[in-house]
């Protein structure tokens, strides 16, 4: 099956906000194996979305769109594409039931224009909205497609995860189930260097990498005619993987790299501080972002100073004065210093040169990360600037990942109790 993404809105076309359905969507069609060959965008504009419409539906079998499908005279995407396809709209009363129990729910008042929104493609397939009032539809005709969705990111990803993919399975009449492999201190392309063979040569599962800031990731998927068997299908290519990438990958499936640092410290009942200097409580921050943090978060301490560094952290003074605030001495001194006052049993510290000045002399992206425990202490030294523009979020964003890997392999390292 061939599919194509046509986003509605002129704010897009105008570049007020970024264009994250597309990327949510293009990842989604691609994982379920339909071949997405062409995104477009267009403004509210009726001619010009028709002309878009019809060019989509000349070449490809499936045509995803979102926005336009509020209750507004300028949300058209709902009428143009019945249009195209030779269709009406008709009302239909459980979109209409469920938008009044949704304005009920919120406590808000229901506005005529709203009732535009009941009306929906004869013969559809209507997905309703948990999370807002634009219903969404699928609608056929012969070989062809169109899918309608919600504009807002919010209403759009769970009504495409729980109801368009489900159908979407139906038609290709295939299940599709994915494995993530998550890898940390290796880049996109040396990853897919590595990889190349096996994913150019692997058509069911098939392996596509992606990269988070600072992160690689596998997603390998595969096309069965149940999840069982899919499943049978996934096991030996993740093992694959996990051998030809080895020290690299931190696990599959286990969502960001605090959910894997703090899985790893509530199953060995440990519990860790944070002292930071450039990433400013990042890395806290991301460990409460955890449910459960609190099973294992003992403290975070953001020490700018050197007299902070050294009155709350107990840094001495001969290693400033000696090796700077940004030194691997001080670093392992404040996590160190960080663990023992707060009686944690790990200590993670970050101290570095975020920028877009160099520091005592240090140039932007010196960053060492040193974790504390007694079982395992390490201290590593980063460059992780590109040269380039601005880049002190990068460089904080590096840092803390590096930190909270840091803290899950003193986790995986430690002892059972
Ligand atoms: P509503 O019921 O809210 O009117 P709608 O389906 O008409 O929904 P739009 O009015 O086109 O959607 O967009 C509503 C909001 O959704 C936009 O202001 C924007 O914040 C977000 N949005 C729309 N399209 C996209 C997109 N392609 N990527 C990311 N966000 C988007």
């Amino acid at each position: 099956m061939t599919g194509e993404i046509l986003c509605v809105g002129t704010e897009l076309l105008l570049g007020d906000i970024i264009n994250t359905n597309a990327a949510f969507l293009a990842r989604e069609l691609a994982a379920l194996g339909i071949g997405v060959y062409h995104q477009t965008v267009v403004g509210d504009n009726g001619g010009r979305l028709r002309e878009a419409v019809e060019l989509a539906l000349s070449r490809s079998d499936l045509l995803v769109m979102t926005g336009g499908l509020g209750p507004t005279y300028d949300d058209i995407t709902k009428e143009t594409a019945t249009e195209a396809l030779g269709k009406k709209l008709v009302w239909n009363q459980q979109a209409y039931d469920r938008m009044e129990a949704y304005f009920a729910r919120t406590g808000r008042v229901m506005s005529e224009n709203n009732r535009k929104q009941a009306m929906m493609p004869e013969g559809a397939v209507v997905f309703q909205n948990e999370n807002g009032t634009a219903p969404g539809a699928a609608m056929e005709s012969g070989e062809k497609v169109i899918v309608l969705l919600p504009g807002p990111p919010s209403e759009m990803e769970p009504m495409f995860c729980n109801q368009v993919r489900p159908y979407l399975e139906g038609k290709t009449g295939q299940t599709f189930l994915s494995r993530t492999v998550h890898l940390f201190g290796i880049g996109e392309s040396a990853a897919e260097e590595q990889l190349r063979e096996l994913m150019e040569s692997s058509h069911n599962p098939t392996v596509a990498p992606y990269a988070k800031t600072g992160e690689v990731l596998l997603r390998v998927t595969a096309a069965a005619k149940n999840e069982q068997e899919a499943k049978k299908l996934l096991a030996p290519a993740v093992e694959e993987i996990q051998k030809r990438m080895g020290p690299y990958v931190y696990g599959v499936d286990v969502g960001t790299l605090q959910n894997a640092a703090v899985t790893a410290l509530r199953q060995k009942g440990l519990t860790v501080s944070t002292a930071e200097s450039c990433t400013g409580g990042g890395v806290a921050k991301r460990i409460t972002e955890v449910p459960g943090a609190s099973q294992v978060l003992q403290a975070g301490i953001c020490t700018y100073t050197n007299r902070m560094k050294a009155e709350l952290l107990g840094v001495k003074e001969r290693t400033l004065q000696n090796y700077g605030a940004v030194s691997e001495r001080t670093a392992l001194e404040m996590a160190q210093g960080v663990r023992i006052r707060t009686g944690a049993d790990i200590g993670v510290s970050v101290t570095g040169v975020a920028g877009p000045d160099p520091s005592e002399g240090k140039p932007v992206g010196l960053v060492f990360v040193s974790v504390s425990s007694p079982w395992y202490e390490q201290t590593v030294q980063l460059h992780l600037a590109r040269g380039s523009g601005n880049e002190r979020e990068r460089v904080r964003h590096l840092a803390e990942n590096h930190a909270l890997y840091a803290v899950l392999q003193a986790a995986r390292k430690a002892p059972q109790r």
